[in-house]
């Protein structure tokens, strides 16, 4: 059997490994701050009547309701299975195994690299600079690319792209590449996107979803917004129903008036409990705070990151571990959760320091 399938096995797939996402990696545990979920769990309601019926590829209510709260028209937004499908459905349709290439800016998001090796589809970088912001020189001096995806606010850093960069980014690959924006985190810095820039730039897409600020990451649920004859071409590849009909049906609820509302009133909680932890923790002398905030969680380097993590781990605390990425050593990073987890979040690393401190 293992002849067999090793015998079978797409050749590019043997060395990779599956993602190791925050809940893979811990299943246990009492405080969830690695997977920057929302601490908020809303309720909805389902009418199973139409259950039966296939439903309906690009659920229109959903469609119409996310066009009208991101400002774009119905025709310039395809409904994806997560923004994880939407960078998939675009490497797929934009990109030809084998010949054809991505870059990416690390320290970032790990979905960009892993979709493109499943895709057997090359991967250039050009990383950040120390102070995170995009190394456009570095950018615009590789050729041979795609797709390039450019994630603000950024996963891990909390820091966003400068308006003029990218605006150089986008003007030089405007005849070569789709520049992919990935605003995962945009409703927690809402000033700065780019979804009313679509018109002016053709190769412009972007990435949205309900699972960060929308507290729905387990509906799956999320949006690519560009250029109709970028949607028509997702179109092309895009499952038959790849939004299952309760999936609709939350969604439409999510962004509803009230659900909307909901959601910034939440947004601006999160946003304060951040720079309260923010604070607490820059005011701790092993910690340096990394990057920026713009999103909903604090980035931080500690010498001991190792034995803090375990520590934390210990006590069913669970942040997440960024040390192995590009220029992040020693960096653990903290999802922003409800009151009572950042206080017991800030009081175990105060313990942790105390008796460290206490022991050196
Ligand atoms: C969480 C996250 C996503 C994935 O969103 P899903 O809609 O849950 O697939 C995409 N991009 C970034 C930067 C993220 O942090």
């Amino acid at each position: 059997m293992a002849d067999l399938l090793s015998s079978l096995i797409n050749q590019n797939l043997v060395d990779l490994k599956p993602y190791e996402s925050a809940r893979r990696l811990f299943s246990g545990g009492q405080d969830w701050l690695n997977a920057n979920e929302s601490p908020y769990a809303n309720s909805y309601q389902v009418d199973s009547d139409r259950f039966n019926r296939y439903p309906s590829c690009q659920p229109e209510a959903v469609v119409s309701a996310y066009a009208q709260y991101a400002g774009v028209k119905t025709s310039e937004l395809i409904v994806t299975r997560g923004a994880d499908e939407g960078i998939e459905l675009l490497i797929r349709t934009f990109c030809t195994p084998g010949e054809d290439n991505i870059l990416i800016c690390p320290p970032t998001y790990g979905m960009y690299a892993i979709s493109a090796e499943t895709c057997n589809i090359g991967i250039k970088k050009a990383p950040l600079k120390t102070d995170f912001s995009l190394d456009v020189d570095a950018i615009c001096a590789t050729d041979d690319v795609n797709l390039v995806f450019i994630c603000a606010p950024n996963n891990p850093t909390g820091t966003t792209v400068d308006a003029a960069d990218l605006t150089r980014v986008l003007e030089h690959f405007a005849d070569s590449a789709l520049v992919v924006v990935d605003e995962a985190y945009i409703e927690f810095d809402k000033q700065n996107s780019w979804a009313d820039k679509l018109a002016q730039y053709p190769n412009l897409v972007i990435l949205r979803t309900l699972s960060k600020a929308f507290a729905l990451a387990g509906l799956r649920c999320g949006f690519t917004l560009a250029n109709r004859n970028v949607i028509d071409a997702l179109m092309k590849v895009i499952a038959p129903y790849p939004i299952p009909e309760p999936v609709a049906q939350i969604a439409e609820q999510a962004l509803s008036h009230e659900g909307k509302t909901q959601v910034e009133l939440q947004v601006d909680f999160i946003n304060r409990e951040k720079q309260v932890l923010a604070d607490a923790l820059s005011e701790l002398g092993d910690i340096e705070l990394v990057g920026d905030t713009r999103a909903n969680f604090v980035l931080f380097k500690t010498a001991q990151s190792e034995q803090l993590m375990e520590y934390l781990v210990s006590q069913g605390m669970l942040i997440r571990d960024q040390s192995k990425q590009m220029n992040l050593q020693h960096c653990l990073r903290a999802t922003v959760g409800n009151e009572e987890q950042n206080l017991r979040l800030r009081k175990l690393i105060t313990e942790f320091f105390n008796q460290s401190g206490a022991s050196a």
